[in-house]
């Protein structure tokens, strides 16, 4: 059998303390020991499914970090406060002063700027490279380099990462591939494609509500288990540890993950190819004139889609403000950061969510002044929307007349 990871999902099964039908809660900081000896074992990394201390974990939180490893087809996972809690703990895991690391140029604004401006206090340098030229990446690679970093699908231009390709360069050169998936859950599985490690921000379409703030590491037992040591794990000592009451409301929402991204997939497919043949510049890895187009589909699980994020460009930031305004206006959805929400959200991310990035880098990268991020909704009827955003573009501009008749 193929793996599926929504199948892996609904393979668990967790009964609650009462024999409810999700599992408890546990409302609890700290866990008594029967005897003396367990405790001072437990410390020590010595006692399966013993609970020390709720910041080393949690049982709740445990539940939530199997589904997760499941799905990734991982041996277990630890879940943490936020996405960057989750990212930081595992870079500074895999480096110590002196190392270095090659990631990709686009990548999410908080994990550059933690790369650019942080970790280099600590003696950690990284090279940002273009993901998609394997021989770019492979000559940024030194002696010192410990972790080959990319996304998936990179925030914010869509940059699809030849996985398998870089999976072997992380074996030939004993790096650790670390893949964060927050784009694509479900559609791409990394691990199965030879990466080491997988990260998501479960902030963003995982929970789905944009009402909590939540991450994960999904990893092989060797290295979770060092994440958490007392002695000198970075998820223990740095403390982003997930409260278990938002730990089980993950878990619930994490049920109807499938449902939600065939619904996003399919939302934003049809936007973008209505774009695109409006003459609009349009990025989506679905569409066929996306240059990774063929290295997604070569690499997804078909049945979940090319995922809910594109972009459009809008010509400039002027327009593209104005868009997002009438589009708000018109309740297509809202001005807001982040993504996987069930209504639709856009940014501008040049000055928004990667305004970290300086903007000579944003023009070599591609992140034009006009470019809109979107995260598509649930929209029940993805048409009726298609004709309020277009109002919406030809009321800003952003339609010229002309490509408008034709359509
Ligand atoms: C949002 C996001 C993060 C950070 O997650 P938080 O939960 O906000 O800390 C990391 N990577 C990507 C791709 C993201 O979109």
């Amino acid at each position: 059998m193929s793996f599926n990871p929504a199948d892996n999902i609904q393979d668990l099964q967790n009964f609650g303390e009462f024999g409810g039908v999700n599992p408890s809660i546990s409302d609890s900081s700290t866990y008594t020991f029967m005897a003396a000896k367990t405790m001072a074992d437990t410390f020590e990394g010595n006692t399966d499914g013993c609970h020390l201390y709720s910041r080393h974990t949690t049982p709740s939180n445990l539940c939530l970090g199997d589904a997760l490893a499941a799905m990734e087809g991982t041996e277990t996972a630890n879940v943490s406060a936020s996405g960057m809690g989750a990212i930081t703990p595992v870079l500074l895991q895999l480096c110590g002063a002196g190392d270095h690391i090659v990631s990709s140029r686009t990548i999410y604004g908080g994990t550059y700027a933690f790369l650019k401006n942080f970790t280099p206090r600590l003696a950690i340098q990284t090279s940002f490279v273009d993901i998609t030229n394997l021989e770019i990446v492979e000559a940024a690679i030194t002696e010192n380099t410990k972790v080959l970093y990319c996304e998936s699908v990179s925030n914010p231009l869509l940059e699809v990462a030849d996985i398998k390709g870089l999976a072997v360069l992380a074996k030939k050169h004993k790096l650790t591939l670390v893949v964060d998936n927050t784009f694509s859950p479900l559609s791409i599985s990394p691990i199965q494609l030879g990466a080491d490690v997988v990260v998501h921000s479960l902030t963003k379409f995982i929970n789905g509500s944009s009402d909590a703030v939540g991450g994960v590491v999904c990893g092989s037992q060797e290295f979770i288990d060092q994440l958490r040591s007392v002695i000198d794990g970075a998820c223990m000592l740095l403390g982003s540890t997930m409260d278990s009451l938002r730990a089980s409301s993950i878990l619930k929402n994490l049920r109807t993950l499938h449902i939600r991204m065939k619904q996003h997939s399919y939302n934003a497919s049809y936007l973008a190819n209505k774009f695109e043949a409006d003459g609009i510049k349009t990025v989506y890895p679905g569409l066929e004139s996306h240059p990774s187009h063929q290295l997604f589909t070569s690499m997804m699980n078909t049945e979940y889609g090319y995922g809910g994020m594109l972009t459009i460009d809008a010509g400039s930031l002027e327009k593209a403000n104005a868009l997002m305004e009438a589009m708000q206006q018109n309740n297509v959805g809202y001005l807001a950061v982040s993504l996987g929400f069930y209504k639709t959200l856009f940014s501008a991310p040049g000055t928004s969510t990667s305004s970290e990035i300086p903007e000579e880098e944003q023009v070599e990268m591609g992140l034009s002044d006009g470019l809109i991020r979107f995260s598509i909704g649930l929209d029940n009827n993805i048409e009726r929307t298609y004709q309020t955003i277009k109002t919406c573009m030809k009321e800003v501009g952003v339609l010229t007349s002309e490509s408008f008749v034709s359509n």
